[in-house]
């Protein structure tokens, strides 16, 4: 099946799942996660309208999509994937949205560079909701302290949260457990769900999804 036959389909599923939810239609927004994949097919996802779409690393959207950004105009680019200071002047510059806010040090080199640039980014911190010691995100303990850091002592403005559940753990739990913490903070936005889970991120309050291989296909295996 295409390309445009996926996203269409994982865009019907997600319609589906608003009204199930009794939610408001188009409140859910499809993040097309394109990393790995070369522009080529990107630009079969983009002829098709998506215009939303997430990369986890810097150094290769930098690579994909200033070029891309020419050629299709309404492009929104979140970055999805673990941030590193000396990456972030280049992250301001390419991304419209970053979901891996999750280290003191990190915000404030993304507010630096936000006030350097003169651009307003929407900011998500990343809980890590599992505690799992490999993966990035803030505790969720430690969660209530870094959002009013970053909104208080930075003056940011955080507009979600964003998760990724342990791999072989049934994600309702931890999807539950962002909303919460989000519910409390007064945060908006929930990044939740991908290929495997997003029908259930939905369900829990997901108001972006970020589906990478339902749309595009398996990805070879990464080199680094
Ligand atoms: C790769 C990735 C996704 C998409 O994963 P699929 O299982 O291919 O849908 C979602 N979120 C993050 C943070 C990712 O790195």
């Amino acid at each position: 099946m295409s390309i445009s036959s996926h996203l269409a389909e994982v865009q019907q599923a997600i319609t589906e799942c608003e009204k199930e939810a009794g939610r408001e239609d188009g409140s859910v927004t499809l993040i097309a996660v394109s990393k790995t994949f070369d522009a080529d097919v990107i630009e079969k996802a983009l002829k098709a309208g998506q215009r939303v779409f997430g990369e986890n690393k810097v150094q290769e959207a930098k690579g994909k999509w200033p070029q891309l950004r020419e050629a299709y105009e309404g492009v929104e680019l979140h970055l999805i994937g673990p941030l590193q200071s000396n990456k972030a002047k280049d992250a301001v510059a390419l991304f419209d949205v970053i979901h891996t806010i999750d280290r003191k040090k990190i915000a404030r080199s993304i507010r630096v560079e936000m006030e350097k640039q003169s651009r307003e980014l929407d900011l998500f911190i990343q809980i890590n909701t599992g505690a799992e010691p490999q993966k990035a995100g803030i505790l969720p303990d430690e969660a209530d302290d870094f959002i009013g850091f970053c909104q208080v002592e930075l003056g940011l403005s955080i507009r979600g949260l964003m998760c990724i559940p342990p791999f072989d753990e049934d994600p309702k739990p931890h999807f539950k457990m962002l909303r919460k913490i989000a519910k409390r903070n007064d945060i908006k936005e929930l990044s939740m769900g991908m290929s495997s889970d997003y029908t259930e991120a939905i369900k829990q309050g997901a108001t972006y999804v970020r589906v990478g291989s339902a749309i595009f296909g398996h990805r070879k295996q990464k080199k680094d």
